[in-house]
């Protein structure tokens, strides 16, 4: 049987690279940009106002005391998308409100709570220093300079500054296409009563989640029953519309598991069936054409581990995401952590939050969580991520016991500890 590394290097193998295509700003969320991007204007666009108040010459003001207070006569008003060029006479203010260009000859603003008028007038009682309260034009950037690296992820804030420069559309990678499968005659959907012998669904609910908190949108999530001529309809459609199909359950040994015979039937080749690993052993991975299937096994924990473990890396690279996955790290581990013999563990775990507080960036100390069963899901609710076990047969360490034991670790995207 290969082992989790072999299975990765598979799959990142047999996964194609991400395809770049013009999309439209509002599809962009969570898609890496293809193509630099670079400031078609200067940033802001045009000198501006900071304050609602009064745009002076400070000229008119540099001897301005209390004693000798300067009144300027306010010639007018103007606001944020006036698009009149005016010029300020010398003796004059404009009362201007925030984000309205600066006339010409404009030098300085007086806000609003520090104007004082008398009888129509600006009175000013001490210089104003020039360009007090004004956005420079190109202040933050110059027309022309780099916005955003290719390789960039499209997160909002990159969103917005692509829309203040502008842009309605950019050079993205495409976003693969995903289909999901939830094979087996027990799934209820959560809402519907539960009758005898049922269950609910919450592998397809958490797999779509998971897939929205990377940034892909599933094609359709679909729930089927454990018979083959349905599950072939549905992988044939699922095929024929998207990159990428992830099937759950239904790829292990018992009489029902009807996918693998499906994805035989409908000349998907088998990459590889079955990986060394707890929990996950049955993990199906194959291909038709340029289309990579995964089968991941029913019990949810095993579903959400495999899930981040292998699709996570493969949906990265069609994406065109740098990161090759997961983000890893060594961490001290406290605590019983359990090792299996001939086994690859992925053991839930979490990061102690003292060390995160107290401790060097470096570190991390991360225990084992209880209920490692794969048939259990509450306590991946409490994980960070994965610790890594290798086999104690491989000459590793021993662990079962407490103490400084390092291990890699495979963290969530949602841990944020890292
Ligand atoms: P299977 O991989 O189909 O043999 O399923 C293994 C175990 O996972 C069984 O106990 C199933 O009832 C359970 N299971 C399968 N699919 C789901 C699902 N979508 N949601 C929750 N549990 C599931
Ligand atoms: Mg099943």
């Amino acid at each position: 049987m290969i082992t989790p590394l072999q299975a990765a290097a598979l799959i990142r193998r047999n996964t194609p690279s991400s395809v770049s295509r013009v999309a439209a700003l509002a599809d962009c969320c969570g898609s890496v940009l293809a193509a630099d991007v670079r400031a078609g204007c200067a940033m802001p666009v045009a000198d501006n106002s900071a304050m609602d108040g009064y745009v002076i010459r400070s000229v008119d003001v540099a001897r301005a005391s209390k004693d000798r207070p300067v009144k300027l006569r306010v010639a007018g008003t103007l606001k944020a998308g006036d698009g009149r060029t005016l010029r300020i006479a010398a003796g004059t203010a404009y009362r201007i409100m925030t984000g309205a260009f600066i006339p010409t000859g404009g030098t300085a603003v007086i806000p609003k709570e520090d104007a004082k008028l008398q009888e129509g007038r600006l009175c000013v009682e001490q210089p104003i220093r020039t360009g007090q309260h004004i956005r420079r034009c190109g202040e933050e950037i110059q027309k022309g300079q780099l916005l955003l690296k290719k390789g960039t992820c499209l997160h909002p804030a990159a969103i917005g500054v692509l829309a203040s420069f502008g842009f309605a559309s950019a050079s993205v990678y495409q976003k693969p296409r995903v289909t999901v499968l939830a094979t087996g005659n027990e799934l209820t959907a959560p809402g519907k009563k539960l009758s005898p012998g049922k269950i609910y669904d919450s592998n397809s609910w958490m797999i779509r989640s998971a897939l929205l908190q990377i940034g892909v949108s599933p094609l359709r999530v679909l729930t089927l029953r454990d018979e083959i001529a349905k599950v072939r309809r549905a992988i044939r459609t699922a095929l024929a519309e998207g990159d990428c199909l992830i099937l759950l359950g239904g790829v292990s040994v018992g009489d029902y598991d009807v996918v693998k015979e499906a994805l035989a039937l409908e000349k998907v080749r088998t990459v590889f069936w079955k990986v060394n690993q707890k929990p996950g052993k049955p993990l199906y991975f194959g291909r038709k054409a340029k289309k990579i299937i995964f089968g991941l096994p029913g019990n949810p924990a095993a579903a959400f581990t495999c899930f981040y473990e292998y699709i996570v890396p493969a949906l990265f690279k069609m994406l065109g995401r740098s990161e090759p996955g997961l983000r890893q790290r060594a961490v001290k581990t406290e605590g019983a952590v359990p090792q299996d013999k001939s086994k690859h563990l992925f053991l839930k775990a979490r990061v102690s939050k003292d060390s995160v507080k107290h401790s060097a960036a470096d570190e991390l100390t991360a225990q084992a969580l209880n209920h490692q069963g794969s048939h259990m899901l509450t306590s991946l609710v409490d994980a960070d991520g994965f610790l890594r076990v290798p086999p104690s047969g491989e000459g590793a360490p021993q662990a079962g016991t407490s103490g400084d034991r390092r291990l890699l670790m495979d963290f969530l995207p949602h841990a944020g500890l890292i």
